[in-house]
């Protein structure tokens, strides 16, 4: 019995060691890919109750020379331990800024520009980031979302109103994403200068079937509506999900259902009207 479970050990080792330089393997990649500008931006759009586009949300994706196009899921992590994505956000948010600009060279100005921030870039004065990025590419007051979670809103409370108040200053919005999956409270939440909630997809998913996300769904629109927000619906997928989002008052929705993440010199035809679906 004590020799396998030494065998365990050695083997449960072995695995830990595997794992810990595959990742440092993946960290050295990322830096690289970085430097080598592998990152690139998708946009998702989001649209209002008449069918109207008013965002973008910028997603990231890695162009990995071997293994093609990453999504988030297999390197985000990576990155947030590590804390490089302070500097992969900061691109984020140059990139989200400049095609704010092509947005409005097209006469969409009016768009918002959504971008997803991580902790660890609160924790990074992202106030400078922001100004640095508006000052490259300036965009309207309200054009900039900031999109966090309920984690990070109560991971340092304290630090994370003062920050929000800097940006709100500066005209930046905020909406708080996968809204229900967290912890926040109320009495939280209304201290902060939030815009919106995005309801998690993963009560969008079963609201058509499932009573108790149904529940969810129209509780958040009429929390968010009474306290003065703004609702998005994300991970719309069927058209009874949207109609029912519709006749509850959800004020956005987003999902593949109405545009998939895409580059964007794909979508911007589509927002203009011209071809698409
Ligand atoms: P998220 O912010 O919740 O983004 C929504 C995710 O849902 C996106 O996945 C999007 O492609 C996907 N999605 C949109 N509509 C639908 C739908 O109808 N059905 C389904 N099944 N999925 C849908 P993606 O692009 O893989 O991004 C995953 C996560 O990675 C994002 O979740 C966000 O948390 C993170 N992320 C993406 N870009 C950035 C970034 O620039 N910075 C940071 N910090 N995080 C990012
Ligand atoms: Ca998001
Ligand atoms: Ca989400």
């Amino acid at each position: 019995a004590k020799r396998s479970g030494r065998n365990r050990a050695v083997a449960y080792r072995a695995e830990f060691d595997a794992e810990v330089s595959q990742r440092l393997h993946l960290l050295a990649e990322l830096r690289e890919a970085l430097r080598l500008q592998q990152f690139t931006l998708v946009f998702q759009p989001l649209f209002d109750r008449a069918g109207e586009a008013v965002a973008l949300e910028a997603l990231v994706r890695w162009q990995h020379p071997q293994r093609g196009l990453l999504s988030p899921a297999e390197f985000i992590g990576v990155c947030e331990e590590s804390g490089l994505i302070v500097e992969l956000g900061r691109w984020v948010l140059q990139e989200a800024a400049r095609h704010h600009r092509l947005l409005d060279a097209a006469g969409l100005g009016r768009l918002r520009m959504a971008v997803n921030v991580s902790a660890a870039q609160f924790g990074h004065d992202l106030a400078s980031d922001v100004k640095a990025a508006l000052q490259q590419c300036p965009m309207p007051a309200g054009a900039l979302e900031l999109e966090i979670t309920e984690s990070l809103i109560m991971h340092n409370f304290e630090r994370t109103i003062e920050l929000m108040q800097q940006l709100a200053a500066m005209g930046v919005s905020f909406a708080v994403d996968d809204f229900g999956t967290g912890h926040s409270s109320l009495a939280y939440l209304k201290r902060l200068p939030i815009d919106r909630l995005k309801i998690d997809r993963s009560f969008v998913q079963d609201l058509a079937t499932d009573p108790d996300d149904a529940t969810i769904c129209a509780s958040v629109i009429n929390l968010a509506h009474s306290l003065h927000l703004s609702t998005v619906a994300e991970g719309v997928e069927t058209k009874a999900q949207l109609d029912w989002l519709r006749e509850r008052g959800c004020d956005e929705v987003q999902g593949f259902l109405l545009g998939r993440p895409q580059a964007f010199a794909s979508l911007l035809p589509v927002l203009l009207g011209h071809g698409g679906p």
